[in-house]
Order: structure tokens, then C-alpha cells, then sequence
């Protein structure tokens, strides 16, 4: 059976100390737990966490990576670069980065490339916005997101994985229903199923204010196969919760 996947994605918050803390709460409840376990951490934390999740079951992510391999790209951080810290998962295209930044289906699919081909694991995240979604438009909205990283990456798009998080449900407490996430799992997992015969080991996670009280539900879902956790992964009691649920 495919293994579930809980990954947190910190966003701009913590510090030495703080992470620290956070930390050590983690590996001291986390167990052996049964689903992969990951944390995606601001780039200058990187060596911390990395040396602090050591030999343990949680592994280590990053928000963001340039499409580049090197050069004059000041500020961006290559996915080499990541590698050398031993990072295993990085976001590609969460929603902050496609608002505040101006992120485009054309970048993200890039990125998620770049991400391949240094041997990380893009977490590519696509979601409608609330405006979208009451128009109708989340099929048409996900569907073309998706489809520029598969295009762009072609076969080897089995090593990826998605999320899927509602721009309306980010940071909001407002969770999509267990029934409105399925749905749209379900149709980026046909999307997927066109393009790869290893669909179904493509892990779809669900994210946007999952938290320690409906993750449980979400996770029951056929095509739901782990979260990406925002607030609640900063407060280690909740995250272990989602953890545990994760089964
Ligand atoms: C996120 O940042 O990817 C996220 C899902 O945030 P939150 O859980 O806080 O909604």
C-alpha cells in the first residue's frame, strides 16, 4: 500500500531557537511513524535541520528553488544546493509564491524539473482561488496547472508529487469539506492517469488549515494520500496528531 506523506511548510516563520524547540518536541513523540514525515524549512535552516533530524524518521524540505543550475540569479538558491544539505522535497509553485511573486504555470513546471534533475522531490502545489471557485472554474483552474508540470516533465512526472490547497483555504481555518477535496483529487489523479502508467503511486496530498481535528476525514479520503500542514505544523502537539492520523 502506498505510504502516506505529512509535510509541513513553516513559510517565513521560526529561528535558531525556536526550530530547535520545535524540534526536539518532534522527535520526541514522533516514533516510527507509518506514514514519510517532512518539514519544509526557510533556506538558512537547512543545515540545522538537517543536522537535527539526523538518523531520524523526519526528513527534510525547502519552500522554493530556482529554475537555474547556477549563475547570476542573485539571491535564488539552486536545487544543487539544496542537495548538498541532503533535502529531499521542495514546494514548487505553493500559492504565495505564484501571488506574491508572480509565479507562473511555465516557472513552477521548470522548477519542478530542476528539482528532478538534481534527485529532490517537487511537492507541486496548485489551487483555485475563491473568486475561481465560485465561478466555476477549479477543474479548468488545477487542470491547467497540472498540465504545464506534466508537459514539462514528461515521463518522469511518477516522481513528483502534488498538492492540492485551495488558495481560500490557506491560513484561513477554512478547510475544503473531506467531499470537495475527493473531488478534486480524484480529477487530478485522472489528469495523472493520462499521462502515466504509475499514477497511482503519485502521492496527492491535501493542504489548507489542516489541522489536528479534521485531518483524520481528509486523510479516509480514497485519493487523499497525505497533507501539507501550514499553521499547524508549527505547534508540535498538532502536527504529531496529523502525524498519527496519517495511518
Ligand atoms: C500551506 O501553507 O501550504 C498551508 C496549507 O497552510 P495552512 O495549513 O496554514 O492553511
Amino acid at each position: 500500500m502506498k505510504k502516506k506523506l505529512i509535510a509541513g511548510n513553516w513559510k517565513m516563520n521560526g529561528g535558531l531557537a525556536a526550530n530547535e524547540a520545535l524540534l526536539q518536541a518532534l522527535l520526541a513523540g514522533v516514533g516510527t511513524p507509518a506514514c514519510g514525515v517532512a518539514v519544509c524549512v526557510p533556506a538558512p535552516y537547512l543545515a540545522q535541520v538537517q543536522a537535527l533530524c539526523a538518523a531520524s524518521p523526519i526528513e527534510l524540505g525547502a519552500q522554493d528553488l530556482s529554475m537555474h543550475a547556477q549563475g547570476a540569479y542573485t539571491g535564488e538558491v539552486s536545487a544543487a544546493m539544496l542537495r548538498d544539505f541532503g533535502v529531499r522535497y521542495c514546494l514548487a509553485g505553493h500559492s504565495e509564491r505564484r501571488q506574491y511573486h508572480g509565479e507562473t504555470d511555465g516557472l513552477v513546471a521548470d522548477k519542478a524539473k530542476a528539482a528532478l534533475a538534481a534527485g529532490i522531490t517537487p511537492i507541486v502545489c496548485v489551487g483555485e482561488t475563491l473568486a475561481e471557485r465560485e465561478a466555476g472554474q477549479t477543474e479548468e483552474v488545477v487542470k491547467r496547472q497540472l498540465a504545464a508540470v506534466i508537459h514539462a516533465n514528461g515521463h518522469c512526472i511518477s516522481e513528483i508529487v502534488v498538492a492540492y490547497e485551495p488558495v481560500w483555504a490557506i491560513g484561513t481555518g477554512r478547510t475544503a469539506t473531506p467531499e470537495q477535496a475527493q473531488q478534486v483529487h480524484a480529477l487530478l489523479r485522472a489528469q495523472l492517469k493520462l499521462a502515466s502508467t504509475q499514477a497511482d503511486r503519485i502521492q496527492i496530498l491535501y493542504g489548507g488549515s489542516m489541522n489536528a481535528a479534521n485531518a483524520a476525514q481528509l486523510l479516509a479520503q480514497p485519493d487523499i494520500d497525505g497533507g501539507l500542514i501550514g499553521g499547524a505544523s508549527l505547534k508540535a502537539p498538532d502536527f504529531l496528531t496529523i502525524i498519527a492520523a496519517a495511518q
